[in-house]
């Protein structure tokens, strides 16, 4: 672990914003956010050091990137009622792409250990995977799995929404970009069939969550 505490560090010298890390009493991770140029960053006491590794990639970007992209919330105006945490859900699993092909670069040794357990663990429980929420992670998994460690020993996926999201995530480019996050917000929104989300370019980027959209005004992926 000792290349994943030289990252942590290496992170941290980036940051020009202060860091506050706090244990939290919540069982999982729970995001980090940033206000008035501080990092705020919450774990929990067991958490591994791969995860605060994670959470101050997070908050390089924050420093580095739009903020539409790397707020920790979507960029989206008058959202339907109920469709928010969705939109959320799909953001925060492409932005976690991102992050963690970094870390797959970083610290290549721990990375592979780390990606090839959740991918075991989830290939346990796909057939438990019902809702979207499940769905996306077990893709996302699968997905870094193939991708990141060249992988091809992914059997036959039966769940369409599964294969789909698995197909959407491993063509998103790994450097982060928020025309890119846009575009697969839409398609992973698309495979559950529930709404669309286009965007607006005034004086900021600003994303609209259609739901039901006609095929006629989606905007077409590149
Ligand atoms: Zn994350």
């Amino acid at each position: 672990m000792d290349s994943v505490n030289k990252a942590i560090a290496d992170i941290k010298s980036q940051l020009q914003w202060p860091v506050e890390c706090k244990i939290s009493d919540l069982e999982n991770q729970a995001p980090s956010w940033s206000l008035s140029y501080t990092h705020r960053i919450s774990y929990p006491k067991n958490t591994c050091l791969l995860d605060i590794l994670h959470e101050h990639l997070h908050a390089l970007d924050r420093e580095r990137l739009p903020a539409q992209y790397s707020d920790g919330i979507p960029p989206i105006d008058n959202c339907p009622w109920g469709f928010e945490v969705r939109v959320n859900y799909y953001f925060n699993v492409v932005r976690d792409w991102t992050v963690n092909f970094r870390i797959a670069t970083l610290c290549p040794d721990s990375a592979r250990e780390w990606i090839e357990q959740d991918y075991h663990d989830k290939l346990n429980i796909i057939q438990q995977a019902r809702t979207p929420e499940d769905k996306l992670i077990v893709g996302l998994a699968f997905a870094e799995y193939a991708k990141f460690l060249g992988k091809s020993d992914i059997p036959t996926i039966e769940d369409k929404d599964i294969q789909r999201v698995f197909e959407v995530i491993i063509d998103v480019p790994t450097e982060p970009n928020l025309d890119e996050l846009h575009i697969a917000v839409d398609a992973l929104a698309s495979i559950f069939d529930e709404f669309r989300v286009q965007k607006c370019i005034g004086t900021k980027e600003i994303w609209y969550v259609i739901p039901n959209l006609s095929p006629a005004c989606v905007q077409p992926k590149k």
